[in-house]
């Protein structure tokens, strides 16, 4: 009788020519978060992957492999042979580690015979099992329609026996789906788009900007713990961080205080794109949504797209903010996002930004300043983080 963890893996997006790509990658990230933990062999069968764990470290093992991208379903199971008398023992045991054991009343055995040499039909192998439960455990009835508990048997190559299936994130593994460049602020929205991106399969990088001596060393301490965070998530990280004070200077002084915020973001895009190219990256992904605040208006969004070439993905456009803090708290990012450090956006804030900016206009003012040159120039204050 042997501990085992079985991941189901989504159905849909990994069948044909890719399944196997994806299964592989899938097996990386398990063998990642699981580092420093006991756990034996990591192997497919039937449809899923199983992995060897130890029975004392199983809760950690799971909180972990549930963080991975591609995951639907995480079993706890016992693995036995065929022999019927070891598959017994095994229906027995799971059913010792129920939790609540006294608020489960009805149960209901489905076998999943994929294994089709096996001798026993599943309807009559699931009532052989169901009258061995019966017969063992008091208080329990068979309920057919609606059960408190299942106990599930695949029939494989091995048995396995388990009663719970635990709600992964699902989406596809980190890496199999090209790779981001992830405008991070210190704010709720930016960590919660990466998130979801990374969700979809993108392997992400962060570029922060920030306003160094006007924010502090903490505001940008404050977004790296954001993107050790992620990479709970999403494996190890790279994280960019340019300084664009003489950028907001320049604007400042040079063109209308009211399109302060247009003008910043069109940098912050030029950058990214800058270093998206240089390092291999397809898209940049932002954290707007619609109408949040006065400069996420589908005028700001059409002169920001204007001013790169790359495409930007914004995967909160049309949810409202409550659903957004949901997902926050969830992936436990929250927390940090609201700390009080203050953002380079916050400086040189007007008071009344340009809400229908257009872009006419807006080129109008960037004649003023020599936008190459300053990207260029803010580009020399480039650092690199890898964050694990
Ligand atoms: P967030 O909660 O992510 O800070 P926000 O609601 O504050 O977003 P804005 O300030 O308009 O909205 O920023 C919109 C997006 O622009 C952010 O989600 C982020 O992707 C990007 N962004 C803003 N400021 C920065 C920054 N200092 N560094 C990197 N990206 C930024
Ligand atoms: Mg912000």
């Amino acid at each position: 009788m042997d501990r085992v963890i079985s991941l189901s893996v989504g159905e849909i997006a990994l069948k044909g020519k890719n399944r196997k790509y994806f299964e592989n990658k899938l097996i990386s990230h398990v063998k990642r978060v699981l580092q420093g933990l006991p756990f034996g062999k990591i192997y497919k069968e039937q449809g899923k992957i199983y992995v060897e764990v130890d029975e004392d470290s199983l809760n950690e093992v799971i909180n972990r492999v549930k963080k991975i991208f591609g995951i639907y379903y995480i079993s706890p199971c016992i693995r036995v042979d065929k022999d019927m008398d070891h598959i017994k023992e095994a229906v027995l045991k799971i059913l010792e580690d129920i939790k609540d054991r006294d608020k489960v009343k009805t149960f209901k055995v489905k076998t999943n015979r994929a294994d089709k040499k096996f001798p026993i039909k599943s309807p009559e192998f699931s009532r052989k099992m169901g009258a061995v439960i019966l017969k063992n455990i008091e208080g329990l009835n068979v309920d057919v329609n609606n059960p408190d508990m299942y106990v599930y048997i695949d029939i494989k190559q091995n048995v396995y026996v388990y009663t719970d299936k635990i709600k992964a994130y699902g989406g596809l593994p980190v890496g199999t789906n090209g790779k981001g460049l992830l405008l991070l602020s210190g704010g709720i929205d930016s960590p919660v788009a990466g998130f979801l991106m990374a969700k979809r399969g993108v392997e992400i990088s962060a570029i922060h900007f920030h306003s160094y001596p006007f924010t502090s060393e903490r505001a940008e301490e404050k977004v790296k713990n954001l993107a050790k965070i992620l990479s709970l998530y999403t494996g190890k990280m790279r994280m960019y961080s340019v300084n664009i004070l003489d950028i907001q200077k320049e604007i400042n002084a040079k063109c209308p205080e009211d399109q302060m915020t247009i003008l910043s973001r069109r940098f912050m895009m030029r950058i990214a794109e800058k270093v998206a190219r240089e390092n291999d990256i397809d898209v940049l992904i932002t954290g707007e949504s619609l109408g949040q605040v006065a400069s996420q208006t589908v005028e700001s969004i059409a002169v920001t797209n204007a001013s790169v070439n790359i495409p930007i993905l914004r995967p909160l456009i049309g949810m409202d903010k409550v659903h957004i803090i949901d997902i926050a708290k969830e992936i436990e990012t929250y927390e940090t996002s609201i700390l009080p450090y203050e953002d380079c956006c916050t400086l040189f804030l007007p008071k009344h930004p340009v809400t229908r900016p257009k872009l006419k206009y807006i080129e109008k003012s960037e004649k003023n300043i020599d936008v190459e040159g300053l990207v260029e120039k803010a580009l020399e204050s480039l650092s690199v983080y890898d964050i694990e």
